[in-house]
């Protein structure tokens, strides 16, 4: 069986992470910490501390497995490396808040009014076959704000504090500064062509409903019941890109998780009082979630195709509880990325193509087709709310990668794992 812990992390200096490049010359941070930069990180200090070295003629480790003798380790990291093949990580955020389902609006004359969420009202017209009361479907309708009745709009950026935090509903911004470094060409004593470039980088501070906070990520770990994660006090790790020249250290702490804070995950009431539906069961991604590798294809699909596809994916999903042969998803509103990562324990090594990734805040709601499976449905919710969803995907690989040219190489299998939740209206 497995076990949750919370790990929070504290940022000491500037950070970049996974840095994206807008434009040539310009790299800016993400706001969050994906799981497996998260991973990586901790797989660095773990052989970063590793004793072997080339003088005792052990060869330098590049990849934490079972071939590691744990005795040459760190005290704090041998339960850790004992079972690193097994333990997975969340996406860390800024104080654990998420990104909000897609179906979230709020006031364009003040974000700190109530949001509403249309779902249960696009769920009935599209499901349902309700007509909306103006006759206009959702979509489109012109909603207005509960408290000002400004015009309501999609959430844009930022992250929100969940039900039952104690700063639910409000936002965080995580703060970046711009560093332009310039290289000088040693000869003429001028910038060289393409050696300009800047890094937006994520600076200790969030703001939080307009005011400045010290910055802290957090997200979520599952183990093996018997490892225990916690770490001594006052432990770094370096987390993202540029961490040789002092960017992105930060304080790390990891605790058990405490048993109310999946509270209210596997609650239906606020779905069945929204909707009137018993058989339906919404869920939410709580982080991004990986759902293939593929180059993308020119044939349009139609909403019912991606929709098998979807029911599809979940089912194939490993769980404590088989999925319901007979699921569907009767609607989705999903989020979608594409990266082309590093290949995890292959240094220099690209994926070939693209991974796409379901963004935190995508949401499915699903049914069964055979209504003898629906207690099945509920149970096979339940354990994904109990323990995640795992993703495994096969990613081919490419080393040079750089300036058009590449060798293609082998790849390997990255690793998604990401909370789930039921919707709630809150
Ligand atoms: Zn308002």
């Amino acid at each position: 069986m497995y076990r949750w812990w919370r790990i929070s992390l504290r940022p000491l200096s500037p950070f970049l992470v996974a840095g994206r490049r807008i434009t040539p010359n310009y790299y800016e941070t993400l706001d969050y910490i994906p799981g497996r930069i998260l991973k990586g990180a901790v797989a660095r200090a773990i052989l970063e501390s590793y004793g072997g070295t080339p003088e005792d003629g052990s060869a330098a480790a590049t990849w934490v497995g079972p071939e590691l003798d744990e005795s040459l380790c760190r005290p704090e990291w041998r339960n850790w490396v004992r079972s690193f093949s097994e333990i997975l990580f969340s996406d860390a955020t800024p104080f654990g808040a998420g990104r909000p389902p897609s179906t979230l609006l709020v006031c364009k004359n003040d974000p700190s009014h109530p949001p509403v969420d249309d779902l249960p009202d696009r769920f009935r017209w599209r499901v349902g076959g309700e007509r909306p009361d103006d006759g206009r479907v959702p979509e489109n309708r012109d909603r207005s704000c509960p408290v000002c009745r400004g015009r309501l709009e999609r959430w844009k950026e930022g992250w929100r504090f969940p039900d039952g935090h104690e700063r639910a509903g409000h936002s965080a911004h995580v703060q970046k500064r711009v560093f332009t470094r310039v290289e000088l060409d040693d000869w003429r004593q001028t910038h060289r062509d393409g050696h300009l470039f800047s890094l937006a980088a994520g600076i200790p501070e969030a703001a939080v409903e307009g005011k400045a906070e010290p910055l802290i990520f957090q997200g979520w770990i599952r183990a093996p019941e018997d490892a225990d994660l916690q770490l001594p006090k006052g432990m770094r790790l370096r987390v993202g890109a540029y961490v040789g020249v002092g960017l992105g250290l930060m304080e790390v702490e990891v605790r058990p998780e405490g048993s109310g804070e999946r509270r209210g995950w596997t609650d239906r009431g606020d779905w069945v009082d929204a909707t009137g539906d018993r058989s339906s069961i919404p869920v939410v991604l709580q982080g991004d979630c990986l759902y293939a590798a593929g180059c993308g294809t020119e044939r349009i699909t139609s909403v019912a195709e991606d929709r098998a596809a979807y029911a599809a994916w979940w089912k194939q999903r490993p769980s404590a509880i088989p999925a319901p042969d007979s699921l569907t998803v009767l609607f989705a509103a999903v989020q979608y990325e594409s990266r082309y990562p590093f290949v995890a324990g292959q240094p220099g090594v690209r994926s070939m193509r693209p991974l796409w990734y379901w963004l935190g805040g995508s949401l499915f709601v699903f049914a069964v087709s055979d209504p003898s499976e629906a207690p099945v449905l509920v149970q096979w919710v339940e354990a994904l709310c109990r323990d995640g969803v795992r993703s495994d995907v096969e990613v081919p690989g490419a080393r040079f990668w750089d300036r058009g040219e590449f060798e293609e190489t082998s790849g390997g299998t990255e690793r998604a794992w990401t909370p789930v939740r039921i919707w709630s209206s809150r």
